[in-house]
């Protein structure tokens, strides 16, 4: 097997904050630097440096997302006030995720690594089940009203020209009550849409998506019929080439199929189902530190990073001089991620090769019973002993050394 090389296209680098700002060190010196000579174009996001420029840093290394194709992000602090004091900020930077996100246009999918030794508390899900979120509108982005007693609540819609085109009763209230408004746009379902079909091919699963268009025909209905129509003008031969389908249900028929299936498909969700059922799939299969997460635009632009956020717990303890006991799982495979998408994109095989080496070698790892603290807990066996964050990542690079070197 090969032993170093070197990746042709532009990675585009972030690094982040607090503890695993530490461990992206450590995975980097230890786990790629040994093996690959990385094109890498480093922004640093690290909060001081997002304080410094302004938050300019972000912005840049969203453009050079856009440009180079791929990008791998360590997590950052989003800041609120108590941060403000913390690092004495020029203002509460907003979060750069949420910037990342706008600017890309795109979707957030998670998936789950999965070992032999850490069982799904579902038993029948045997393969990870990836969950898409759209992150635009509906109850996110709501008006809402508190009735305190009898009126009338109408839906009222006027044209730029001024001219009233719609109005309707939602209620006649005969005492207190609650109304909301919500929203979504065409340009942001069709943008969430593609990116859905574009990473099920990536990926190369099934995509699932439900909605409740029985109720809510209008509404609902529109998000069913633009990913039908996404589906029929651009993907339906894509997907019948890559042998993988689409498959549209009722929300509630697709979660009820979701338990009873064996996993291994991309879910898309709606902004709320999407919020509650990755929590959901996230606690059945153990543990944060083994939920992967990236960001596609709908052209295929794709940014990896772990789905947990900088560990701020476990970072004062490791600034007291305590040791430190966090998982680096979800941060190796950002890494391995990306590598991967690099050399797809570049047609170097060397790359693809050794995300596949690394991503199984962490795996083996931790199925040879050398784990951090989060895992021991849920581990079956449990193991004998608890690795370090560092002893984690060198029972990896040794791994590794003997797969790949
Ligand atoms: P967190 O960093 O996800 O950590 C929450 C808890 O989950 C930890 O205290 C730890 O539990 C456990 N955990 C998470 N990752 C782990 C790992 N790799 N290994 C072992 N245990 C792990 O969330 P947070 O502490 O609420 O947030 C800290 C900062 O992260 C915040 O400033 C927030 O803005 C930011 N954040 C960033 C992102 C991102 O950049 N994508 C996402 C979320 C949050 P125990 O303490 O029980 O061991
Ligand atoms: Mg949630």
């Amino acid at each position: 097997m090969a032993k170093r090389f070197s990746t042709k296209g532009v990675i585009v680098e972030m690094t982040g904050d607090e503890m695993t700002r530490v461990l992206w060190e450590m995975l980097k010196e230890k786990l790629i630097r040994p093996w690959a000579d990385v094109n890498l174009e480093t922004y640093d996001l690290g909060l001081e440096n997002r304080d410094r420029t302004e938050d300019k840093v972000t912005v840049d290394s969203a453009r050079a997302t856009l440009k180079h194709g791929v990008a791998v992000k360590c997590a950052t602090i989003t800041p609120n006030s108590e941060r403000v004091k913390e690092y004495k900020l020029k203002k509460e930077w907003k979060s750069p995720n949420a910037t990342i996100r706008a600017m890309l246009d795109g979707t957030v999918f998670r998936s789950p690594i999965m070992t032999r030794n850490i069982k799904p508390s579902v038993p029948s899900w045997k393969k990870p089940i990836i969950v898409g979120r759209h992150a635009y509108g509906d109850v996110y982005k709501n008006t809402e009203y508190r009735v305190e007693g009898p009126g009338t609540a109408e839906l009222v819609f006027t044209g730029r020209d001024g001219k009233e085109t719609f109005r309707q009763p939602v209620q006649e209230f005969t005492g207190p009550g609650i109304i909301q408004g919500i929203h979504n746009l065409d340009s942001s379902i069709t943008s969430f849409a593609r990116a859905c079909f574009e990473y099920a091919l990536d990926r190369k699963v099934d995509l699932w998506f439900g909605a409740k268009d029985t109720i809510s025909k209008t509404y609902d209905g529109r998000f069913k019929a633009v990913f039908e129509t996404v589906y029929r003008e651009e993907y339906r031969d894509k997907l019948a080439r890559a042998g993988i389908q689409f498959v549209y249900s009722l929300i509630d028929d697709t979660v009820a199929r979701i338990m009873r299936s064996e996993g291994g498909m991309l879910w898309a969700c709606k902004n709320y189902d999407g919020d509650v059922m990755s929590d959901m799939v996230a606690s059945v299969f153990g543990s944060l530190a083994m939920m992967t997460s990236v960001l596609v635009s709908p052209t295929g632009v794709m940014e990896f990073e772990a789905a947990h956020g900088t560990v701020q717990k476990h970072y004062a303890r490791h600034m007291k001089g305590e040791p430190t006991s966090t998982n680096s799982m979800a941060l190796i495979f950002a890494w391995s991620g990306a590598l991967r998408k690099r050399g797809e994109l570049d047609g170097t095989a060397d790359a693809v090769a050794f995300a596949d080496a690394l991503e199984a070698s962490a795996i083996a790892t931790v199925e040879s019973g050398s784990m951090t603290a989060d895992l021991v807990r849920i581990a079956d066996p449990t193991p004998e002993r608890t690795c370090s964050s560092a002893e984690f990542i060198d029972a990896i690079a040794r791994m590794l050394a003997s797969r790949w070197g």
